[in-house]
């Protein structure tokens, strides 16, 4: 862990379960299309049950939108910064091409973020 134990970034950037921070949390990793971002129905290591209702993860979308934002912000700023100048096209053209690298990372991120509004993390869930 990188971070105080308890934190919720030990479970969002390793995409790990939001209640042990140890079991996996998607049935593949973000880049495997075969099932694309697909959450387990449970944590492995704690049986927490990730869907606490049925389309749980279809209001992850918003926390997609912000996160999709934030990227276009820092590709703005970064072309800005290289460049030293602006242009439409260019942003545009790279804006393309980042999220579309980066859109599964997203996919991935925006349902761990969602699940960590939920669920805390409950140092004596693994001794269950
Ligand atoms: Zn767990």
């Amino acid at each position: 862990m990188i971070f105080r134990k308890g934190n919720k970034l030990n479970s969002i950037i390793p995409i790990l379960c939001p209640q042990c921070h140890k079991g996996k949390f998607l049935e593949k990793a973000p880049y495997d299309f075969s099932e694309f971002t697909k959450v387990r129905s449970y944590c492995a290591s704690c049986g927490l049950k990730y869907s606490l209702e049925p389309s749980f993860y279809f209001g992850s979308m918003f926390v997609s939108y912000a996160l999709g934002v934030a990227l276009m912000v820092g590709v703005i700023a970064v072309s800005y910064w290289a460049t030293g100048t602006f242009s439409f096209q260019n942003t545009f053209i790279a804006i393309c091409i980042v999220l579309t690298l980066m859109g599964p990372y997203i996919n991935a991120l925006s349902k761990i973020i969602w699940a960590n509004i939920f669920f805390s993390y409950r140092e004596d869930s693994i001794k269950k």
